[in-house]
């Protein structure tokens, strides 16, 4: 039975691949910093199955003893602070965690367990300011936020270990993957949550930043496929993963709305505080090399997703006021 230790297992990212690596027969161990919870919403499905281990990003001694007690044959780390615009205000402990905290996991594997191979979750955020369209593996970056700054960090240290010390290591360069276990400072499930709570009667209104966004969506759970192939791989290699489609903000709005039988014109109302100071540029991947080395393919559509998102949020929202 294989091992793998996921860092920042009770995000989005983290439960889905727990998920995913359990349905494989693997052993599966986490770390999160909120290590004190009883329960974790995300990982209702799976917590009698996986290992809850003690540990963090910011403490090398604490990885070092994880890596000689389990000896993982996998590493996939999510554990970062997540938000982009939330980064301005935590810019120091965005890098210490974000940046360093690659370097400290992969100089734990290095020196304990250098076969280990290791998955680091990189963004597309890394393109910001963005050179070309479609971005691809080989798209030069440009960040606009200490986030993107951060994983672009832990991007070429990753890549670097590789070079340097012949070991298995992947950057997976993600667009934006939702579900209904997205946080709510996300604009996609805060229009989930704010249509189902309109619907419901619990509020009357929604207010966003700018509309005309465009962001690549896929579905996290398809995304969670794509990083696993990575580490099956002969070779180590980095990849984009994305659906290769675009939609605005107002489009996703549009079908939110429409799926609970409102218009989203109604309720949506443009409020100068969401808006950014330093928006991303036209992000769009090119999902080709994902699509032919590793035969991956997103499975569920824009549509799909936002109806998952909104239904999701109505059930969660009946339950409450029940
Ligand atoms: P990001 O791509 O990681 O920054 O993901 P977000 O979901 O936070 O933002 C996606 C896009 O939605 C950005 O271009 C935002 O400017 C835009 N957006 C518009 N209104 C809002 C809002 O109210 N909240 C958030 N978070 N984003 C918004």
């Amino acid at each position: 039975m294989p091992t793998a230790l996921i860092t920042g297992i009770a995000g989005q990212d983290g439960s889905y691949m727990a998920e995913l690596l359990l349905s494989k027969g693997y052993k599966v161990l986490g770390i999160d910093r909120f290590s004190s919870m009883v329960t974790y919403e995300n990982l209702k499905l799976v917590q009698d199955e996986i290992t809850l281990v003690e540990g963090n990003l910011l403490d090398q001694g604490s990885l070092v003893a994880i890596i000689e007690e389990y000896s993982p044959d996998e590493v996939y780390n999510f554990a970062a602070l997540s938000f982009p615009a939330g980064s301005w205000s935590q810019p120091v402990v965005t890098g210490d965690t974000t940046a360093l905290g690659v370097t400290r996991m992969l100089e734990a594997i290095r020196l304990v367990c250098p076969e280990t191979r290791f998955y680091q979750a990189s963004s597309s955020e890394m393109f910001g300011n963005v050179r070309e369209v479609p971005q691809t593996e080989k798209t030069p970056f440009y960040p606009r936020n200490p986030y993107g700054v951060a994983k672009m960090y832990g991007h070429w240290i990753t890549v670097t270990y590789r070079d340097h010390y012949d070991m298995f290591t992947c950057s997976g360069i993600l667009y934006n993957h939702e579900s209904p276990r997205r946080g709510v400072e996300f604009v996609t499930r805060k229009i989930s949550h704010g249509a189902a709570r309109i619907k419901l009667g619990l509020t009357h209104e929604l207010r966003l930043g700018n509309l005309d966004a465009q962001r690549d969506w896929g579905y996290a759970g398809d995304y969670a496929e794509a990083m696993w192939l990575m580490l099956q791989q002969d070779q180590p290699e980095d990849f984009v993963v994305c659906t290769g489609e675009t939609h605005s903000v107002r489009e996703f709005c549009d079908a939110a709305f429409s799926h609970v039988g409102l218009n989203y014109q109604d309720y949506v109302i443009q409020d100068e505080r969401f808006y950014r100071p330093a928006e991303a540029s036209l992000l769009v991947g090119d999902p080709k090399h994902a699509r032919k080395k590793l035969g991956w393919q997103p499975q569920v559509s824009f549509e799909e997703l936002v109806t998952m998102m909104v239904d999701a949020d109505l059930q969660y929202l009946g339950r409450e006021i029940l």
